[in-house]
């Protein structure tokens, strides 16, 4: 049985992870903004997990895929995914490489706390 995704569940996610290292230091640090300030929407893609966007007005967006998310886990891994992103996108504005070097030296960190696979990252 798969868990049906929810904005609220996203939401919640996203705002415990926000309690958890790394990501309370880039909290604290304003590189990540609180739950209440991010867009959270379900889409059903069978093609990617997730996605982030920070658009031209400074909106942040976070798309899980209910096609692909279907437990707690892997919306916790999803989620710490586009959590790297939305991170990356304000403490490095002008890196465009998605999933370059910034990316994996951040995901190994979240990784190495939340005892998750990179691989499978
Ligand atoms: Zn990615």
């Amino acid at each position: 049985m798969s868990l049906h995704i929810t904005p609220e569940m996203c939401e919640a996610m996203y705002g415990f992870l926000l309690t958890t290292p790394p990501f309370r230091s880039w909290y604290r640090q304003k590189k990540l903004p609180s739950s209440d300030e991010v867009a959270f929407h379900v889409i059903a893609s069978k093609l990617i997990r997730g996605d982030h966007e920070l658009t031209p007005e400074g909106e942040t967006i976070i798309r899980i895929s209910a096609g692909l998310v279907e437990t707690v886990s892997e919306l916790h891994a999803t989620m710490a995914h586009e959590m790297i992103h939305t991170y990356l996108a304000v403490a490095c504005p002008g890196d465009r490489a998605a999933h370059g070097w910034r990316f994996w030296r951040a995901a190994s960190c979240v990784c190495r706390h939340h005892m998750l696979s990179e691989k499978a990252f």
